[in-house]
């Protein structure tokens, strides 16, 4: 190593490196000395310490250099901080504070309210954290000293004392209060810019909500200044008016824009200069509701149409009209639809006038009804004849019985239920009733016999179609139905008339029929006991024929005469305890001789069962049913009649069971009716009343009777009588 020169020559060195913390070699310490071996020991350690020493005054002053540089960094960022940052000591002292804390303070000094201001702004704030209570985004409106208001967001936090670690200062507590808490920092942030963008958002957003309204309007819209120029049109005005045909059109001025268009009244007649609506409005006039202008323009495509006007002034802040919004609403189109609304209703009118005097001319009483309580659409003439009084329309058909006193009843002459009134019945059941046989009787006592037909309908489904489907006839899909009466009281008279003339003829016939009858059973036993001349062969024969034929007539007569008095409810029957199979088998026998190919064989359950009954009535009746199933088995076969009792519905049931002919499907339903006889069989002898005046005697005991049969096959008449006393009397 060299030796500086003029230095003295050094002789002998002693050297300490000097080390940092992380023992890296940062330096040394050399001593020399001009003559050899002077070094001690003791020199040795005093280098080995002093170079300990350079060591750590090396880094110390490294360590410090390095937190001034922290201390600038810091300083630099909390001076830049937009938000104010103050900190203050435990005794509320500003320890420190950034330039927008310090700014703002100064700038509160100078506004009268400024003490107050700062007192809530920090202090306030500030108090809270040393008593250990943050306080978080507080708000707070301030008036600066240019008049504007600011919003702020306060927050104050509690500075702490650390406890644990290196920094811990366990020996400093002789300062700080006791809760720890020896500063606070607060913090205001400025929120005027935010809500100003937040309002401004939202100013922007309702603005686009007016453009898409202004722009989605059916009417055209125009938007004017305080001159009358168009400051904003929407699409339907360009539109209705045609405006894109004159490039120029909305910078045109007032007065020529009008002339372009043509306005003029009602009337034909062209406004006046200065009446526009623009100019109305914009001297203040309100045009809405009744005030709305009804004027004529011709389109800039040379469409001649109609519009309404209306609009208002647009009034500035300080009560001057700032410009003028108008309305233009297109009113050919609803001129258009109103004519045809109202040809379309004279049509309606006119078909349903037409069709009411249809129907007001018909003999037989029409109407139409809807809902569940059957209440009237319409009804023609002939059904206020029928009812005796005029049903108004949309009155239920109870309410108006009732307030009218009308009655009516079956044609057993008991008064029906309104379930059972075919009007009714249609509207509540959907059923479709015919031929229904109802006597009305009027308040007055009068009575009228009808025949009522109802018919279910499916209004809506009609209706829709042929009128207008907004106001339908009946509402929704109510049930409706439509009602014929027809009078019957002349075909009822007439009836009455031949009946009593059947009676009358039937009776009369009785005494001749008698006398014939015991002549030629006279003769024919004077005969067969070869008493006065002998009689021929033939002669014989037509006696017999005679007899046979008489007897018939008899039995027709007799028919007659039941049916006459059935008719008029005086067939009256005399019950009493009657064994029905000693009845059975007695009727049986007298008919089992009149034919051979047909064996008659009796099921009785019991020797006796005994009913309350007409005896001479209920053998009539097993003998119409014996004798048809005979009559009706041509080709012969068994005949069974089979009695037992029910003791569950406390009834006699008796059944007459043949392998004849057989009653057609089609037919069974009717064969109960008077003169009613099936087509298979025509080429029988009958009157095809029998039946008819069993089932009325039966019923008249209180029984029933119905039957099941096979054409081809057979059938079998039933028959049930209640066992007690069921008579019902003749009416
Ligand atoms: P009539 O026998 O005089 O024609 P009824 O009133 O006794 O009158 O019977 C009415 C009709 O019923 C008959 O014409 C016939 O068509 C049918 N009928 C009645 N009983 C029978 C039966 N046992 N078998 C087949 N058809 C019958």
């Amino acid at each position: 190593m060299g030796v500086p020169r003029g230095h003295p020559v050094v002789r002998s060195f002693l050297g300490a490196p000097l080390l940092d913390r992380m023992a890296q070699v940062r330096g040394g310490l050399l001593l020399g000395h001009r003559e050899p071996g002077q070094f001690t020991r003791d020199d040795e350690a005093l280098l080995v310490g002093l170079a300990a020493q350079a060591a750590v005054a090396l880094e110390n002053a490294q360590l410090y250099r390095l937190a001034q540089r922290r201390a600038q960094e810091l300083n630099a960022i909390f001076e830049s901080i937009a938000d104010g940052v103050t900190v203050m000591d435990h005794q509320r002292t500003i320890v420190r504070e950034n330039g927008a804390a310090r700014r703002l303070r100064e700038q509160l000094k100078d506004t009268p309210e400024g003490e107050r201001v700062v007192e809530a702004l920090l202090y306030t704030p500030a108090r809270h954290a040393l008593n250990g209570k943050a306080v978080e985004d507080l708000p707070l409106s301030v008036v600066d000293s240019h008049n504007e208001t600011r919003e702020y967001l306060v927050n104050a936090t509690p500075l702490r004392l650390l406890t644990t670690g290196p920094l811990s200062q366990k020996n400093d507590t002789m300062n700080t209060p006791q809760n720890g808490v020896f500063g606070a920092v607060v913090t205001w942030h400025d929120a005027t810019e935010r809500r100003l963008q937040e309002a401004e958002h939202q100013a922007q957003a309702y603005a686009s909500q007016l453009e898409a309204i202004f722009e989605a309007m059916t009417d055209g819209v125009f938007v004017y200044d305080r001159h009358g120029s168009i400051v904003q049109v929407n699409t339907a005005a360009r539109r209705l008016l045609a405006l894109d045909v004159v490039p120029d059109y909305t910078a045109r001025p007032l007065e020529e824009r009008i002339a372009l268009l043509d306005m003029r009244d009602t009337q034909g007649q062209s406004l006046p200069r200065g009446t526009s609506a623009p100019a109305r409005l914009l001297k203040g006039e309100v045009l809405t509701g009744a005030n709305a202008l009804e004027v004529q323009v011709r389109a800039l495509d040379g469409r001649e149409v109609q519009v309404s006007i209306g609009g208002a002034p647009l009034w500035g802040q300080e009560g001057r009209i700032t410009g003028a919004v108008t309305t233009f609403r297109d009113m050919s189109e609803r001129h258009r639809l109103e004519q045809l609304e109202r040809r379309i209703h004279a049509e309606t009118e006119a078909r349903r006038a037409l069709l009411q005097m249809i129907l007001d001319e018909l003999p037989s009483s029409v109407y139409l009804v809807h809902g569940s309580d059957a209440r009237l659409i319409l009804a023609n003439r002939a059904s206020a004849t029928v009812w005796g009084a005029s049903w108004p329309p949309g009155q239920p058909m109870d309410e108006f019985l009732r307030e009218h006193g009308i009655r009516v009843f079956g044609m057993d002459g008991l008064a029906l239920a309104p379930e059972q009134l075919a009007t009714l019945r249609a509207v509540r059941d959907g059923e479709m009733v015919y031929q229904h046989q109802e006597v009305i009787r009027h308040s007055d006592g009068t009575s009228m016999h009808v025949l009522v037909n109802a018919v279910a309908l499916d209004l809506h489904h009609l209706f829709s179609s042929t009128v207008d489907a907004t106001k339908p006839l009946a509402e929704g899909t109510e049930p409706a139905a439509l009602v014929v009466h027809q009078d019957v009281s002349a075909m009822k008279e007439a009836e009455r008339l031949k009946d009593e003339f059947i009676a009358i003829a039937a009776h009369e016939l009785r005494n001749p029929l008698a006398v014939l009858k015991s002549y030629a059973q006279a003769l024919l036993f004077q005969a067969r006991r070869g008493r006065g001349y002998e009689l021929a062969d033939w002669q014989k024969e037509a006696l017999q024929n005679i007899d046979l034929a008489t007897h018939r007539l008899v039995d027709l007569t007799e028919e007659l005469l039941d049916v006459t008095r059935l008719q008029a409810g005086q067939l009256a029957l005399h019950a009493e305890p009657t064994d029905l199979v000693a009845l059975t088998r007695r009727v049986a026998a007298r008919l089992q001789v009149t034919s051979e190919r047909h064996p008659i064989a009796i099921h009785a359950a019991q020797e006796h069962i005994v009913a309350e009954a007409d005896p001479l009535r209920i053998e009539q009746v097993l003998g119409n049913l014996i004798t048809n199933a005979i009559k009706y088995s041509p080709e012969g076969g068994r005949i069974d009649l089979t009695l037992r009792e029910d003791p569950q519905a406390d009834t006699v049931e008796l059944y007459v069971e043949d392998q004849g002919i057989g009653i057609p499907a089609h037919q069974q339903a009717r064969i109960f009716g008077r003169f009613e006889r099936a087509d298979n069989a025509r080429k029988i002898d009958g009157t095809g009343l029998g039946l008819y005046i069993c089932r009325a005697l039966v019923e008249q005991h209180g029984g029933r009777i119905w039957f099941e049969s096979v054409e081809d096959q057979g059938s079998t008449f039933f028959i049930a009588l209640p066992m007690d006393q069921a008579v019902v009397p003749s009416i």
